[in-house]
């Protein structure tokens, strides 16, 4: 499973996949883009465009660049959607990944028929770009039997290779009538099962929990912005579990490291604790969101090997209990193979 972080063209450090870079991880495989932020910012939209995103962003061979078509900020805003743009920089830039134009993200507190005009805008942008690598989109809520069926009767979209499964994030996130985490694990099941020959990539969900949730169903892809935002909020990621405040940078509020914690830190071995110890990880202004940011990318793509090897050592069940020690999504990881469980003997 490859592990995509999300970044911002607000501000592109830490360069996680620039070799020139300080922060520079090697294991980095694909990083991902939005074009909310290349339409926002025209310059910028122009260059990549000129000299393709790869050689813009100064991508380390083998590291895929995905583009997310930045469907929750043209959701938020009225106006035409800017399609023939998305396509001309997906025909110019030349990202390794990117779905349809524009998806239509059903919020969970919609009424019905507002949530089946978001299922009938999407599977109509899924049906007008079913030529090329355009990656179809599904979202996970009470249409997915629905968006699984109209896929897999459809000529075309049924043999994509690739499928993207959003909607997790305001439903994992507990928005005013969210889905039980019961329910969107059972859809993430039921759309791995439907479409098993597939590469499926998941918008992302978070932290941790992401990596493991997305292992365990077997998507090809995940994406997270979780590194940055929670960097940003002077939070830094443990391997395994949870997130510790390190940095006081406001009203941000957060377990505080402890001893064992700050010893385990101490010996971490990303290039950013390795320059700069813990002090960089407290650090202020720049120095510190980048030395956080890349701490927490890390241990998510540490976090991804881990759940990977023990998956396909039979050892997932057995270890994942002392690896998520007190964390909140343990319960999410026992549900889902609990479900995985039941599926498999049906
Ligand atoms: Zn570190």
């Amino acid at each position: 499973m490859i592990l995509v972080p999300g970044l911002s063209l607000k501000n592109l450090e830490p360069r996680v996949w620039d070799p020139k870079s300080p922060f520079f991880l090697p294991e980095l495989r694909a990083v991902m883009v939005s074009y909310a932020d290349f339409h926002r910012m025209p310059a910028r939209r122009f260059a990549a465009m000129k000299q393709g995103l790869a050689s813009w962003l100064g991508v380390s061979s083998g590291v895929k660049v995905y583009l997310d078509n930045g469907a929750f900020y043209f959701l938020r805003r009225p106006g035409p959607r800017p399609q023939r743009a998305y396509e001309e920089f997906v025909e110019c830039a030349t990202p390794d990944w990117w779905p349809i134009p524009q998806d239509y993200i059903p919020a969970p507190n919609m009424p019905p028929a507002a949530k089946a005009r978001c299922y009938q805008r999407t599977m109509e942008v899924n049906r007008n770009y079913q030529h090329d690598g355009y990656v179809p989109v599904v979202h996970i809520g009470p249409l997915l039997l629905r968006y699984t069926s109209a896929v897999l009767e459809h000529p075309k979209l049924s043999q994509k290779p690739k499928l993207a499964l959003g909607g997790i994030v305001p439903n994992l996130l507990r928005a005013p009538k969210a889905m039980a985490y019961v329910d969107v694990l059972k859809g993430l099941l039921h759309v791995r099962d439907k479409f098993e020959t597939k590469d499926v990539h998941v918008f992302g969900i978070g932290g941790t929990a992401t990596v493991h949730i997305a292992g365990l169903i077997g998507a090809a892809s995940v994406d997270s912005s979780g590194w940055r935002n929670r960097a940003a909020r002077g939070l830094i990621q443990l391997p395994g579990s949870g997130d510790r405040i390190v940095a006081n940078l406001g009203n941000w509020r957060g377990r505080t490291p402890s001893v064992g914690d700050w010893e385990q830190l101490e010996t971490c071995k990303c290039p950013a604790c390795k320059q700069t110890g813990v002090r960089g990880l407290k650090a202020k202004g720049i120095e510190g969101f980048s030395c956080r940011a890349t701490h927490n990318l890390f241990v998510l793509l540490q976090e991804a090997k881990w759940v990977e090897k023990q998956i396909k050592a039979g050892s997932y069940e057995r270890k994942y209990g002392d690896r998520l020690d007190n964390s909140i999504y343990q319960p999410i990881i026992r549900a889902l193979l609990e479900l995985q469980k039941g599926h498999s003997q049906t």
